[in-house]
């Protein structure tokens, strides 16, 4: 397994316990240090999506609360730790909600993140490569893109289903995310950390572009255009 793989398997399941997995977790630091913050993220939102049971938490923080204040004070005070019991719940309840509901552009550039290794790449892979890789998706591609393509996964982001591509370029590689089960209502261009970006619904998906310079663009969304929808 190398360092694309085991990042992909990370997103799927942090906790894994494949031979492969483990082996690359042992062999590789950065690989390590990313699965151990991966696996401390799972349990933080574990425990923040826990609170709800608790009312031990609430008694205590009612009783702490009560011991400190005077007598008169109590009713107020009461109602003051169930509202900031409300909030933690609400909080909790955000937090899990923020990773499903972030939009696909901050998915992409997280996703990006995650896989430092695939802008690296510079041979070539065979166009019949990136047909599988979309026939893997269920989609059949009407031309092959005439631009290649230097790395072509089937990677999931977040719970979508996606071919994730990249595609050098005389100024920089250029990401291509298709996400294959969700499609934006309208294009957009938009920049997020340092990324400059474009999302296009295309057939019944979107596709997504990130690069340092977006002076390429155009060219690719062409292309897939072309090799989607003929
Ligand atoms: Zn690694
Ligand atoms: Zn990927």
């Amino acid at each position: 397994m190398n360092c694309l793989e085991f990042r992909r398997q990370l997103g799927v399941d942090p906790l894994s316990s494949g031979a492969d997995f483990v082996g690359h977790r042992q062999e590789c630091a950065r690989c390590a240090e990313a699965a151990a913050r991966a696996v401390e993220f799972e349990a933080a939102l574990r425990r923040a999506l826990n609170v709800a049971p608790s009312t031990q938490l609430a008694e205590s923080i009612l009783l702490a609360q009560a011991t400190q204040q005077q007598r008169g004070r109590r009713i107020w005070i009461r109602r003051g730790g169930l509202l900031a019991l409300a909030a933690m719940l609400v909080l909790a309840v955000g937090v899990g909600m923020r990773v499903e509901a972030s939009p696909l552009s901050a998915q992409a550039v997280e996703h990006l993140r995650g896989e430092p290794e695939a802008l690296t790449l510079s041979q070539p892979v065979p166009a019949e490569s990136v047909r599988e890789a979309f026939a893997k998706r269920g989609i059949a591609l009407r031309h092959d893109v005439s631009g290649e393509v230097v790395f072509v996964g089937c990677c999931p982001m977040g719970r979508h289903p996606t071919v994730h591509m990249v595609m050098p370029g005389n100024t920089g590689p250029v990401t291509v995310i298709y996400v294959v089960d969700d499609r934006a209502k309208q294009s957009e261009d938009f920049q997020r950390d340092g990324w400059r970006g474009r999302s296009v619904p295309l057939g019944n998906g979107t596709l997504i572009l990130l690069a340092r310079d977006s002076g390429q663009f155009d060219r690719i969304e062409a292309e897939w255009r072309t090799a989607l929808q003929g």
